[in-house]
């Protein structure tokens, strides 16, 4: 990139928010993702919306990229800068404007990291429910870029439920507004949607009211016990099926459930096909009559043990279970793949058995987990990225269990995002016309194809 050019964005943004020595460029150079990583020529941290329209603009007229990132913990090489130019860097963007609890919304700038924003409205009573694994980590802008999920997306949803209006700086550094705080909006196309889940690809997020939800009165969890994955995945549809909605509904095949068990001894039954565990919220008459109807649905589906946790320690040893089966997986090889293939809930069993299949087809470790009562599975491969002959499997495995997936009724992405990695699919889920109409949606937004160029929906 020209030194003049640079000089320009240092006098929009000043010298301190302009990056370029090399060992800060390679920061952010790569993200949570594995595989993909390319030096940007700067990084740019703007403070407000009309720095970010001015960074924009000048770089629409040079025809420069531009990666919008939040903390860059994506699963879809979402914000690396892969054709170089400009990662426009979003994390001073960390104001919580308002809270309007009369409402049941906040304002907030997308630099927010999304346990704050859940810190700052608990003390009215209220929960942001989009809740990933990173929660403590990741900004608001790029969870509602990515459209994300978590643990509670059964019940509440991912984050599209929750976005109510946007400030969107576009790629020409035209500033536009959409929806807001009226509960009922149906003037015009549903930009708020459009720009939700677009991965930074038409226009760069710089202010997001979003819907909050009264807090739980009280929650009870419990863990139930499978020697057979059918039973298991039976049970799952047949809690549905009785009209309990948990919060939360994840299960555990017997790989992760074994490495679970090596890794973190919480007293997993190693033998078990699969584990559910399972949680209901809500007010505390309904807790318990939903925990009941649970129980009773579980047994009748053939668990083998139902372990009802009784007081808070209980209930963390089961979340714990839970959560410690990234990590698990992740210390078995030095490469970790999370894919999020998601199928209708009734197909989980179907999807397991899919991915066991294509473990064994080509040879690779496959451990499985992830939200069943939403369909949203995570086969997770773990591998070495420098064994060029795994590495292909890896990827023969991953044809595999994406094509199994929309076989099922599936999507190639319940909450991490299309970005790269899974772009070559995207015409097997949409079709040449579906990806053509999205093709053309970037090509109106964004003509000279600067917003994360290549992405999503591929090259313009
Ligand atoms: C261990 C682990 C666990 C995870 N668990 C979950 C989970 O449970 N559920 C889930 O859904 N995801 C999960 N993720 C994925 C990840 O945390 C989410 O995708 C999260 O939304 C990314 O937020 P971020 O701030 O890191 O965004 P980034 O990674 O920085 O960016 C994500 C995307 O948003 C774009 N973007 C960022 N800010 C803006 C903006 N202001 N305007 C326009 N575009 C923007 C970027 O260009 C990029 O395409 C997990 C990741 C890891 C590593």
């Amino acid at each position: 990139m020209q030194n003049q050019i640079i000089v320009a964005f240092k006098k929009i943004v000043g010298d301190e928010h302009v990056l370029t020595n090399k060992e800060d460029l390679l920061c952010y150079s790569y993200d949570a993702t594995p595989g993909y990583s390319h030096m940007p020529d700067v990084v740019i941290s703007p403070g407000n919306t009309a720095e970010v329209s001015q960074v924009l603009a000048l770089a629409n007229k040079e025809k420069i990229p531009v990666y919008p990132r939040g903390s860059g913990t994506n699963l879809s090489a979402g914000t690396v800068p892969m054709k170089g130019g400009i990662v426009l860097l979003m994390t001073r963007f960390r104001e919580i404007i308002e809270i309007d609890a009369a409402n049941l919304v906040a304002v907030a700038e997308p630099g927010v990291v999304v346990s704050n924003l859940n810190k700052a409205v608990e003390e009215f009573g209220l929960i942001y429910p989009p809740d990933p694994g990173t929660v403590a980590t990741a900004t608001l802008g790029g969870t509602v870029s990515e459209n994300a999920g978590g643990l509670r997306g059964l019940k509440y949803g991912v984050s599209k439920h929750y976005v109510m209006g946007l400030e969107v700086v576009l790629a020409d550094g035209r500033v536009i507004h959409c929806g807001g705080k009226n509960v009922k909006d149906v003037a015009g196309y549903d930009l708020t949607k459009l720009f939700t889940g677009a991965e930074g690809t038409l226009g760069v997020i710089t202010k997001i009211t979003v819907k909050l939800v009264p807090a739980p009165e009280t929650k009870k969890a419990m863990m139930a016990i499978f020697s057979k994955l059918d039973n298991a995945g039976n049970a799952i549809s047949a809690i549905i099926a009785s009209k309990v909605i948990p919060a939360t509904l994840e299960i555990m095949d017997n790989a992760t459930i074994r490495t679970v068990e090596d890794y973190a001894h919480v007293g997993l039954p190693v033998n078990a096909e699969a584990v559910l565990l399972i949680e209901v919220d809500g007010i505390a008459e309904v807790v318990e009559k939903e925990a009941a109807k649970v129980i009773e649905v579980l047994k009748a589906n053939k668990a083998d043990d139902i372990q009802v946790a009784k007081d808070a320690a209980q209930r963390d040893r089961i979340w714990a279970a839970r959560r410690a089966a990234l990590p698990a997986l992740a210390k078995l090889r030095p490469t970790t793949f999370v894919e999020d293939a998601t199928v209708p809930r009734s197909k989980v069993p179907d999807m397991i058995r899919a991915v066991n299949n294509a473990a064994a087809k080509h040879k690779v470790t496959i451990g499985t987990f992830g939200h069943a009562g939403d369909g949203n599975m995570h086969p997770t491969i773990v591998c070495d990225l420098r064994n060029q002959e795994e590495m292909i499997r890896v990827h023969k495995a991953m044809d595999d269990i994406f094509a199994a997936a929309i076989a099922l009724g599936g999507t190639l992405s319940g909450e991490h995002g299309i970005g790269l990695g899974k772009l070559p699919y995207m015409k097997d889920q949409f079709g040449a016309d579906g990806m053509n109409v999205m093709q053309t949606i970037k090509k109106a937004l964004d003509p000279n194809c600067i917003l994360n160029s290549g992405k999503l929906v591929g090259e313009c």
